[in-house]
């Protein structure tokens, strides 16, 4: 009776399934998750009311229960869900479907026999739509919301690496805001900072989905174009300074104008490390600015 309270009350899944996989029990817990009452799926086969669950792991992970009285568990890592019960409670999310971490384990009888096993099912949406802002955050720059210096390194690494051994061709472009100290200076630290989020957005609105762009330094930005030979990533640079030039940005009733100097540099197979391509695509950029500004260049 009170052990019978305590299974409706605690904040947790528990199904407990015979050895034919059908239903004997499951708490409030899953009857409101579930929207079905435990009367109504009892004695029923877990893999008909959950086809999901008609699945290999899941199946032999049963077996294993009740063959050696092994534990098992399902992390929410690897696999998300056991019960697809959709998330409504969550406004902030990008899953669909409830994130549990789940572990299931033997039920035995007076004589010790295996009897019945049992799978508990945690919620652990919160945690894991925290830990995905984290990794987000992680990766993206706090002004402008492109990705920041370090995760493009790390994709540039992995992109380089992989092009060293299978061949295959990626370009990449820097660039720079021209005399973007007078405009702070003119206007203002916050008028610059509201320039550098305008280019963000708007070189951004002008990439692939495949493509990556980030904050490199302070007024420099760096754009990674896997699968990209080097006309084709001058064409995109160009695409880039025109649409800079073009832009009016509307600060304060202010109708500010800038211009980027722009480099490109293609990957070969000379090219010995990530640094030497950035070098390349540094010294481009550098002679874009001596020779005026407000162009793309490509150092041979
Ligand atoms: P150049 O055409 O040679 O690139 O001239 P520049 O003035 O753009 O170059 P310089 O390197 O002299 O100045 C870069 C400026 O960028 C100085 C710095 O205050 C500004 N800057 C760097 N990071 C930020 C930022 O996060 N916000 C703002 N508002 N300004 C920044
Ligand atoms: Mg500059
Ligand atoms: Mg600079």
């Amino acid at each position: 009776m009170i052990l019978q309270q305590i299974f409706d009350a605690i904040n947790l899944g528990i199904v407990i399934l015979d050895r034919d996989l059908k239903i004997k029990e499951w708490n409030r817990w899953m009857e409101i998750h579930s929207g079905t009452a435990a009367d109504a799926i009892k004695d029923t086969s877990i893999l008909e009311v959950f086809p999901n669950l008609n699945n290999p792991k899941f199946i032999r992970s049963c077996k294993s229960v009740f063959t050696f009285g092994n534990f098992c568990f399902f992390s929410q890592k690897l696999h998300q869900y056991l019960f697809p019960f959709k998330t409504k409670s969550y406004s902030d999310t990008r899953f669909e479907f409830m994130q549990q971490s789940c572990a299931m384990g033997p039920l035995r009888d007076e004589n010790n026999n295996i009897k019945y096993l049992f799978v508990y099912v945690q919620d652990v949406t919160e945690v894991a739509i925290y830990e995905n802002k984290l990794v987000e955050m992680n990766m993206r720059d706090g002004l402008t919301g492109i990705y920041n210096r370090r995760f493009l390194e790390t994709i540039l690494k992995n992109e380089f690496n992989r092009h060293k051994r299978y061949g295959g061709i990626f370009s990449i472009i820097m660039f720079d805001i021209d005399y973007f100290k007078k405009v702070n200076d003119t206007y203002g630290h916050q008028c610059g900072d509201f320039i550098l989020k305008s280019i963000s957005s708007r070189t951004s609105s002008l990439i692939r989905n495949i493509d990556y762009l980030a904050r490199y330094g302070g007024e420099e930005f760096c754009c990674l174009l896997p699968e990209t030979g080097i006309q084709p990533a001058i064409s995109v640079a160009e695409r880039f300074r025109t649409a800079i030039f073009e832009q009016e940005n509307n600060y304060d009733g202010n109708i500010i104008k800038v211009t980027i100097s722009l480099g490109v540099a293609e990957f070969r197979d000379e090219i010995e490390s990530v640094n030497m391509l950035i070098k390349k695509a540094d010294e481009a950029l550098y002679k874009a600015k001596k020779e005026g500004r407000n162009k793309v260049m490509v150092m041979e």
